[in-house]
């Protein structure tokens, strides 16, 4: 059967990422609809390629500018170009979608994933958020409607595939690999200077801009401890998290007999794109995916992560271990953190205290709808703006 796809963040480095695993290989996949931002001359030359039926962007004044883009590319043919959430609604739900890569940034395809989850269709999660933003309510809905939720972060697809070697009942531990970010070396009394600029170099991948910082603060990994517990249905006590700088090895699992299994690979995002969209079956690398020479890579090394100085991973698991409430006004805070740092409205040290002080003006609840997540998103985000202000550096304001 050739698998219909929705591409929710189609200009994004997964996006495109993904056109290329589905480049050529029309026998398996048709890209039905493409969703994008305000990245239109991009989209324009993905929609001549692909030629999808629906495009989504973000505001409605882009859908002229994206028309005349496309004629200039003397694309003629007739699609379907719609705007905001009720447009990528529409984009997950046309019937000849079975498939959705959840790749936009933070929660702007919350509502559409929920939508396709509640629809049964199966999705390939790569924006995080969805997870740590509503994952009870996501994961509920996905066992209720029989919806696969396959990751396509690294480190859960190399979870999906250690776990395929074990039950449940036999895990013992998760380990979540990360680099350690480009500070694993700073001491703590320089990391109040890192400028925007040094936290952007990340050793390894190339992001975007919220998960670079993100794995600068190591909330990121915080974020995945999350993402993990709902994914996979283990506790927070039975999900660790090891710095491995090389980023060869994407994550872990040790079983109750003390193996552990791992998943190594060429850090490339093509790899998890490909597992999700051809689960179960593993397709070949094809000469596209690189193969992994360990003998090249010489060593590997591991540490523990140093809470002290990254206190964002901390505050992700307490988010997880209140749970309700908690992980959403985690991720709404640092994404306003975040963008003040990147602003230079704060400096790097203040976004664990943005967090951790919205985390604590958050009245414990436990939301059971998308509407009640929404407003929680909301509240949280207002508040954190506030913080933000009141912490802002006099010598740092423009
Ligand atoms: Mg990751």
């Amino acid at each position: 059967m050739i698998k219909g796809l929705c591409i929710l963040g189609s200009t994004g480095s997964i996006g495109q990422n993904c056109l290329n695993v589905v480049r050529g290989r029309e026998d398996r996949f048709r890209v039905v609809s493409l969703s994008a931002g305000r990245n239109l001359d991009v989209l324009a030359d993905q929609i001549a390629e692909f030629r999808p039926s629906i495009a989504v962007v973000a505001q409605r004044d882009s859908i002229a500018p994206l028309r005349d883009w496309l004629q200039a590319r003397g694309f003629r043919e007739n699609i379907k170009i719609i705007a905001g959430t009720e447009g990528q609604v529409e984009a997950v739900s046309h019937p000849e979608v079975n498939f959705i890569v959840a790749a936009s940034h933070g929660t702007t395809g919350l509502v559409a994933v929920y939508e396709a989850i509640c629809a049964g269709k199966a999705v390939g999660l790569a924006n995080k958020e969805v997870m740590v933003v509503a994952g009870e309510l996501v994961t509920r809905t996905a066992r209720e409607r029989g919806a696969d939720v396959l990751p396509i972060d690294s480190e859960h697809c190399a979870i999906h595939q250690c776990l395929r070697s074990g039950t449940h009942q036999e895990v013992r531990r998760l380990i979540l690999t990360g680099s350690g970010g480009p500070f694993l070396k700073t001491p703590s009394e320089k990391l109040e200077a890192v400028t925007p600029d040094l936290a952007l170099k990340h050793p390894i991948w190339k992001m975007g801009g919220r998960i670079t910082i993100d794995s600068a603060t190591l909330m990121n990994k915080g974020l995945e401890i999350i993402e993990a517990h709902w994914l996979f249905d283990f506790p927070s006590q039975q999900i660790d998290v090891m710095v491995h700088p090389e980023s060869i090895i994407h994550s872990m699992i040790e079983f109750c007999d003390g193996s552990v299994m791992a998943q190594l690979s060429v850090a490339d995002m093509r790899l998890p794109i490909q597992y999700a969209l051809t689960y179960p079956e593993r397709a070949a690398a094809d000469g596209y995916l690189p193969l992994l020479d360990l003998i090249a890579a010489g060593s590997l090394h591991f540490q523990q992560p140093d809470a002290g100085r990254f206190p964002c991973l901390a505050l992700g698991r307490a988010a997880l271990e209140q749970g309700g409430v908690m992980p959403c006004a985690l991720n709404a805070a640092d994404e306003v953190a975040v963008e003040a740092f990147l602003s230079g409205e704060l400096q790097f040290t203040d976004i664990p205290r943005v967090i951790e002080k919205v985390m604590r003006g958050t009245p414990a609840s436990h939301p059971s709808t998308m509407e009640e997540v929404l407003e929680n998103d909301r509240q949280a985000r207002l508040y954190a703006r506030e913080s933000v202000s009141s912490m802002t550096h006099p010598h740092s304001v423009g």
